[in-house]
């Protein structure tokens, strides 16, 4: 069997690519080890944490926003069997759509783990144990990532679970402790605290969400807070016992200093994933990863093999969905002779919490850092009429610009429905805009977004709301 491309995982960086080098003309294959294509996103991921996160916000929103609007639904019940149901079904049309997408687009599909044999060859060995050997001009490793474990507690899944075991509880535990204020702990965190669980979060840091501005960070903490989240920052899970009912833990100042035990009934563990490499033959294939296990890629995704390029998770970079899409996309485009590129300055980045998190380009302190001058403005949505409306008046849209020649450099938006408001933003700052741009675009009325344009006047000190 010989092939132009041959794909090694089916994550959205694996499906993508392949679709896209289908379109371009080029023979494709993908291998996959799950029985399900979609990779983590689609099965253990972005879906079915978002479909939890939904069905968690409505049911929290029929007990206390409703009765607000007139609505009267008494107290609403929770069918956990009946939510995983739910979840599991949106995962189940979404898996089968890239089946779909596939045999659409005639990429021959092989089930079973792909191994680098060297440049032109991937070995697939399938779940009976049977191996064949596919040929190929190009391989691109879409392999994704997998968990970080953490030293000294072993995930059953069960009682000691990941983002994984977290999507699949049989019930609310009494209580939460999640390892980790990144966003992945944060969204699952915000589901089970919804449905019942007492949440507590344990960070190494003496914040929450590295990496994201500080200032959204803080107010989002405040937030979770009045939510009903605990935080313990500067912290760390040394251990966990498990021998008796309830779990108890060692959580230890980060700095070093006395252990305090925090019992628990389910640990969540939620401290990063680590990309996947395992099995795939690339140090016999010489194929040179960096110094996190990550596959080294050059800037049009060609690893130190001639023929063998890597995309997604797998590589460095932000770890979505997004990303691995577009390098996909891009590494296909390449190999088909075009001119495929990702500007990594425009990946929007999103938490889907109550309410939203969403940023896109620099954070405030990476612009201090960098001694960028510019100008910031900030609208809240208290003073939006559309959030006033609808009682959802918590956090602010925040545009950074620059100084001299006002192009937007980061946008940062806590509040409702923030993941879809940032995609304006990106296209903005994908287009080279200013925030005077964006001030001058007519937003429709009455709309969330007009908390964007507002943010933008902000930045020449001529918001109209404030
Ligand atoms: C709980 C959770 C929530 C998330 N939510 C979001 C979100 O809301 N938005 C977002 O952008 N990102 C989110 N992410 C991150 C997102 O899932 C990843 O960034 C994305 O899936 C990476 O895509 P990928 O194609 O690189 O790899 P993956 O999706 O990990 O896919 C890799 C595929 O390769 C297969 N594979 C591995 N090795 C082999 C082999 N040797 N042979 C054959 N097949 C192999 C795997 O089985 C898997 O199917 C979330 C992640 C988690 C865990």
């Amino acid at each position: 069997m010989s092939y132009d491309l041959i794909v090694i995982g089916t994550g959205p960086g694996g499906y993508v690519c392949a679709i896209r080098a289908a379109q371009l003309g080029l023979k494709t294959a993908v291998v996959e080890k799950n029985p399900t294509f979609g990779g983590t996103c689609l099965n253990i991921g972005c879906i079915p944490s978002k479909a939890l996160l939904h069905a968690s916000e409505l049911f929290e929103e029929a007990a206390h926003a409703f009765p607000k609007m007139g609505i009267g639904v008494g107290t609403p019940k929770l069918d956990l069997g009946a939510m995983m149901k739910f979840k599991d079904e949106g995962v189940a049309g979404n898996v089968n759509g890239v089946a779909f997408l596939l045999k659409k687009n005639k990429i021959d599909t092989f089930q079973g783990t792909g191994k680098v044999l060297g440049a032109g060859k991937v070995e697939v060995k399938g779940a009976d144990g049977k191996t064949q050997t596919l040929e190929t001009k190009s391989i691109v490793i879409a392999t994704g990532s997998d968990v970080t474990r953490l030293k000294g507690v072993d995930i059953d899944e069960k009682r000691i679970i990941s983002s994984t075991g977290a999507l699949t509880l049989d019930k609310v535990p009494g209580k939460l402790l999640v390892v980790g204020a990144g966003v992945i702990g944060l969204e699952l965190g915000s589901v089970w605290r919804r449905l019942g669980a007492q949440v507590q979060v344990v960070e190494f840091l003496d914040r929450i969400l590295p990496g994201m501005d500080s200032e959204v960070a803080r107010q989002f903490q405040r937030i979770l807070e009045k939510q009903g989240m605990t935080f313990k920052l500067g912290a760390k899970v040394a251990s966990v016992d498990t021998s008796g009912k309830r779990l108890k833990a060692q959580v230890e100042p980060a700095a070093g200093g006395a252990a305090e035990t925090v019992e628990a009934d389910v640990v969540l563990v939620a401290i990063g994933r680590v990309p996947y490499t395992e099995n795939l033959g690339l140090k016999e294939a010489g194929v040179a990863l960096d110094t996190r296990g990550r596959v080294n890629v050059d800037p049009h995704f060609a690893t130190s093999v001639p023929g063998i390029y890597a995309i997604g998770d797998v590589i460095a970079g932000p770890m979505l969905a997004h990303k691995a899409e577009d390098e996909g996309v891009a590494v296909a485009e390449i190999l088909a002779g075009q001119a495929g590129h990702v500007n990594y300055d425009v990946i929007p980045s999103v938490i889907y919490t109550y309410p939203e998190v969403a940023s896109v380009g620099k954070t405030e302190d990476e612009l201090k850092q960098a001694g960028i001058a510019y100008n910031a403005g900030k609208f809240p949505f208290t003073a939006n009429g559309r959030a006033k409306v609808n009682m959802q008046t918590e956090g602010f849209v925040k545009i950074l610009a620059d100084a001299k020649t006002d192009r937007v450099l980061g946008v940062h938006i806590v509040g409702p429905d923030a993941g879809n408001m940032i995609a304006e933003a990106a296209v903005a700052m994908e287009f080279g805009g200013a925030a005077e741009d964006i001030a001058r675009t007519c937003h429709a009325h009455p709309t969330l977004t007009e908390a964007i344009k507002e943010a933008a006047l902000a930045v020449a000190k001529r918001a109209i709301h404030m």
